[in-house]
């Protein structure tokens, strides 16, 4: 008797499926994307993930009931993916890469859908912009560097994401009204006063 609950494998058939979107395989197997938490069908027009980190099922519920979503594009389930649950999968792979660069492009190829749909559907959901998103993690993280480490601000920018320093201190400024090191400047103080001297 096979081991039904046995976790099926990625074959050279099926991975060739996928690459080729191979249309006569949907429905016979799904496969999810561990690094963007989705799953799809064979057919699905998306950018090829790295075949490590593809996941095979049988059926749409396994993958459901392991916490994949269903591709906004080629709707496994064949129901379509509710807003706020795309843009979580996208709040959710920002919250992981902001260490990265990541463009609108980048974004909307690991999310499946159209760059211009990605936009828009972010910001009717969450009222600001992908961009506005991924700065408000970068600069948060940033304070926690210049708070608990002695780091420099050019390495704490790289740290979160910022190539260039200028431009770090000039979006940190922006979004908090002092550089960062006037920042940390002001948390020693604060900690100074907390101590009671
Ligand atoms: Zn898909």
């Amino acid at each position: 008797m096979p081991d039904l609950e046995a976790p099926e494998m990625l074959t050279e058939e099926k991975w060739e499926a996928i690459v080729h979107n191979d249309e006569s395989y949907d429905f016979k197997f799904f496969y999810a994307v561990k690094s963007t938490g989705i799953f799809c069908r064979p057919s699905c027009k998306s950018k090829v993930p790295n075949r490590e980190n593809v996941r095979i099922f049988r059926n749409a519920e396994q993958a459901i009931r392991e916490e994949f979503r269903p591709c906004k594009r080629c709707k496994p389930t064949g129901e379509r993916l509710p807003d706020r649950e795309w843009v979580e999968v996208m709040t959710q792979y920002m919250d992981q890469n902001f260490a990265e660069p990541l463009s609108l492009t980048e974004l909307a190829e690991v999310c499946h859908g159209s760059p211009y749909h990605l936009h828009r559907t972010f910001k009717k959901v969450m009222h600001m912009t992908p961009a506005e998103y991924m700065q408000n993690i970068r600069i948060g993280k940033a304070k926690d560097y210049l708070r608990n480490t002695g780091k420099t601000a050019a390495e704490i920018g790289m740290l979160v994401g910022f190539q260039h320093t200028s431009y770090f201190i000039t979006v940190f400024k922006k979004m908090t009204g002092v550089t960062p090191t006037e920042y940390r400047q002001q948390r020693v103080e604060e900690g100074n006063e907390d101590g009671g001297a």
